[in-house]
Formats: structure tokens, C-alpha cells, sequence
């Protein structure tokens, strides 16, 4: 999303062209440096919602926090749709209603390739994903010397590692996405010691809202025993 060009402070929601030496000039404005400078078309509509002098700087601020949390591009037709059934509903993400894509085809190897980017999980700790799909993943390690503490066993952090790209993957795997979930809390449980042999993790959606997922990770051996339950909070934000 682009900034507005007068204040360069908040996110433009009001876009309009005008000629300026034999060239088209497209400018975004937000809603209050677009009440400001007067554009005439819009005069009407925005009397007609209700804004006014007295309180565009309270919309322009609660349009921006909106933007910020929802990561959400609004249009000026669903901000007015918006005032005009209720006093006043902040945009939101289509990502919550929108049940079909639960169901969506992932492409493991889009997948694979996109997250080969989070070098730390991928190259320096060695995950594999081994399946995926919106809301829940399959991730693997096969530990060796580098993965072990002192005492020969596995580090709690590899553990971590395991459980954050879980979350990640299952959580971001649809990679068009206008949204992306941030770790926001992890909560440790580790419930066996590792005996050796591949360990293998797996992250299920418990909760998805419209800011906030829940994760529940689980990390087995080779036998199918669990060796840690994680418990992981995810954020939503605006993907970059
Ligand atoms: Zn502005």
C-alpha cells in the first residue's frame, strides 16, 4: 500500500488523477489531507457520511490503526458502505470469512522454495517440510552432532526451531496471500527425552481469529512417543 502523497504519514485511501502538463497524475490521499485539499467529487460523499472539520482527524486516525492492524487495503466504496450501516466499522481482512481457502491446493514445492528463505530453519538447523496444508504442517529433522548439548542430548532450541517453522509454514503456506502470521508467544513443554533417530513435528490450527492463531505443535521420535507439546500464538500483519 502507498502513502499519502500530501502528509507522507498515513496509508492513501482516496486515489484521484489529474492533468498537469499534458500528462496524467495519479496522487493518493489520506482521508484527511483528502478532506483538506478539497477534492471536489468527494465533498458530498464525505458530508453525506458524516465527516466533517470536527472529526476527520478521529476517521483518518482509526482508518490508519485499522490499516495497520488488518493489513487490509480498503476502498472508499466499502468505507462508505461501512458508515452508512453502522457509526463506524474499521476495514477488515477477508482472511477469517473466507472458508474456501482452507480447503485451497498448496503446492509443497512452491512451499519448500518460499520458506527456503528462513535460513535459519532450513540450512543452518536442516527442517524438511514434509507436508502442508492451510492450518496444519509436517516438518522433520534428523539430528546430529550439531544438534546436541553437552550431555549428548537434543537442544531445547532445536526443538523451538521445529515448532516455529511448523507454525510458519502451516500458517503461511499460501504464499498470494495479503497477510502474513508473526510468532507472537511460545510456550515450551518438553515431556520425553530423545533417544536418537528422526524427529518429526507437527502443527494444528486449535484457533484462527481475526488477529490472533493458536497452534498446537507436537514433536515425536521414531516410535511415535512425543517428546515436547508446543504451544504457539501467531499474529497477524501486513505481508511487505
Ligand atoms: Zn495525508
Amino acid at each position: 500500500m502507498s502513502y499519502c502523497s500530501r502528509c507522507f504519514e498515513r496509508h492513501a485511501i482516496i486515489f484521484v488523477s489529474r492533468h498537469e502538463n499534458g500528462a496524467d497524475i495519479d496522487e493518493g490521499f489520506c482521508l484527511k489531507c483528502a478532506y483538506e485539499s478539497g477534492i471536489s467529487s468527494l465533498e458530498k460523499q464525505l458530508a453525506a457520511s458524516g465527516i466533517n472539520a470536527g472529526n476527520v482527524d478521529e476517521m483518518s486516525d482509526k482508518i490508519e490503526i485499522s490499516i495497520l492492524e488488518n493489513g487490509t487495503e480498503p476502498s472508499m466504496s466499502g468505507f462508505f458502505q461501512s458508515l452508512e450501516k453502522t457509526e463506524y466499522k474499521p476495514f477488515v481482512s477477508n482472511r477469517e470469512s473466507n472458508t474456501e481457502t482452507k480447503n485451497k491446493m498448496i503446492d509443497l514445492e512452491a512451499v519448500r522454495k518460499f520458506f527456503e528463505g528462513d535460513k535459519y530453519a532450513t540450512e543452518a538447523t536442516g527442517i524438511v517440510i514434509e507436508k502442508v496444508e492451510k492450518g496444519h504442517s509436517v516438518v522433520s529433522l534428523e539430528p546430529d552432532g550439531r544438534h546436541l548439548n553437552a550431555v549428548g542430548g537434543l537442544m531445547g532450541a532445536v526443538y523451538y526451531t521445529m515448532a516455529d517453522f511448523a507454525f510458519a509454514v502451516a500458517e503461511n503456506c499460501e504464499l498470494d496471500s495479503d497477510t502474513v502470521t508473526v510468532t507472537q508467544a511460545t510456550q515450551m513443554n518438553f515431556l520425553r527425552s530423545w533417544h536418537g533417530g528422526k524427529v518429526t513435528c507437527t502443527a494444528d490450527i486449535v484457533k484462527d481469529g481475526r488477529f490472533i492463531c493458536l497452534y498446537e505443535v507436537k514433536a515425536f521420535d521414531t516410535e511415535g512417543k512425543e517428546l515436547a507439546l508446543i504451544i504457539v500464538n501467531g499474529f497477524k500483519t501486513a505481508r511487505k
